[in-house]
């Protein structure tokens, strides 16, 4: 039977990762014993925070220099703790701050990896499901190889309750860190005005690029169209998905809002959220975009055409109405909630 490792950083506050808590559940999955590894400047908070899960004991790696994500520190720690488990299946959250290491880390191990697993499961031995071609395929995957480093997508399984109780045992693994040649001075986000990327959001909420389009009394309303977005995100907590079009317009020289970037587009060539609800506006929903809503669980439309691609069995519900009036509206429920 397979020995399973969880390897996690934790976050600059010294919590656990949610991520980590939602690999934890699919390794359990598994039915072997899990032994959890964490790195980071001060992993105390972090593994109490294991009481109750069920793992048999926590290897940690402490070191002031492991506060800031660092590909060779990081690399360093998560090996060293590979290693000294001696487990043949290391589960990693996916994080970006994993993701960027556990390539380089199989590879230190002598073992192979695969990434965005959703699920494990047990068919005669470990397996990896995944998907591919754009969520359009899902595969299930077994090697042969050990140790065999599985990257698990966030969101994809519900995070594991710690019951609470005694926490489990920690052991010191020692390790004496390469010396960092990259200092981080300060973390800048990439979008440059409001941060409109909320992955744990219960609402997605997508604008297409009719928000910009001509109206009906024949003009463009892009400030007006700019307020109701901001104040439904701003209101309801959602997190801002886009259409191609949309955030393409800032190429072709048009009005694109200020806090929209391509890492908002959803689709083929975007992204593919998770999130329980979603609502899009303006939005015609071609197979290319709603590709992307895959994980959508429950989805509605605004838009002014009855025929547009969400009435053809790609929304649960369609509201045939001006995307301008219904925002508005539901701004000011929002705002009469407060
Ligand atoms: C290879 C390939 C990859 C692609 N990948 C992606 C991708 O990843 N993501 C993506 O989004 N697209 C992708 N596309 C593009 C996709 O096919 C569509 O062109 C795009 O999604 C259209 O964007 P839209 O619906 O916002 O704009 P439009 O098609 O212009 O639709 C605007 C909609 O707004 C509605 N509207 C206008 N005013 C109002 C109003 N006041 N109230 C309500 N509704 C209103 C209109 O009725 C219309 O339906 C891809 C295309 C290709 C070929």
């Amino acid at each position: 039977m397979d020995s399973i490792l969880l390897v996690s950083h934790v976050d600059p506050d010294g919590a656990l990762p949610r991520a980590a808590l939602e690999a934890l559940a699919a390794a359990r999955t598994l039915g072997a014993p899990v032994t959890a590894a964490l790195f980071g400047h001060s992993v105390g908070k972090a593994a109490a925070a294991l009481a109750g899960t069920g793992v048999a004991k926590v290897l940690v790696v402490e070191d002031p220099a492991l506060e800031a994500a660092r590909y060779s520190t990081d690399a360093a720690a998560a090996a060293a703790l590979a290693k000294a488990s001696g487990a043949s299946l290391v589960l990693a959250p996916a994080t970006s701050r994993m993701t960027r290491v556990m390539a380089g880390v199989a590879q230190r191990l002598g073992g192979r990896i695969d990434t965005h697993v959703t699920q494990l499961v047990d068919e005669g031995g470990p397996t990896a499901v995944r998907w591919y071609y754009r969520q359009r395929i899902e595969a299930k995957l077994r090697r042969k190889e050990r140790p065999w480093v599985l990257l698990v997508d966030p969101g994809a399984t519900e995070a594991l309750k710690p019951a609470g109780g005694a926490a489990p045992p920690v052991e010191k693994v020692a390790l004496a860190l390469p010396a960092p040649r990259t200092q981080v001075t300060g973390v800048r986000s990439p979008s440059s005005g409001e941060q409109t990327i909320r992955p744990d959001a219960k609402v997605l909420f997508v604008a297409g690029a009719g928000w910009t389009k001509k109206q009906q009394d024949g003009k463009p309303h892009p400030e007006e169209a700019e307020a109701l977005i901001l104040a439904f995100l701003r209101g309801s907590g959602a997190s801002l998905g886009s259409s191609k079009s949309l955030v393409d317009q800032a190429g072709e020289g048009q009005k694109v809002f200020e806090f929209m970037t391509h890492l908002n587009q959803v689709g083929q060539t975007g992204s593919t959220p998770r999130h329980a609800k979603g609502l899009a506006t303006c939005c015609h929903g071609e197979e290319p975009h709603v590709v992307g809503w895959r994980f959508i669980r429950e989805r509605r439309a605004v838009n002014l055409d009855a025929s547009c691609g969400w009435a053809r069995g790609k929304a649960d519900v369609l509201y045939v109405a001006d995307a301008f009036a219904v925002m508005t509206k539901v701004n000011a429920l929002l705002a009469a909630k407060k």
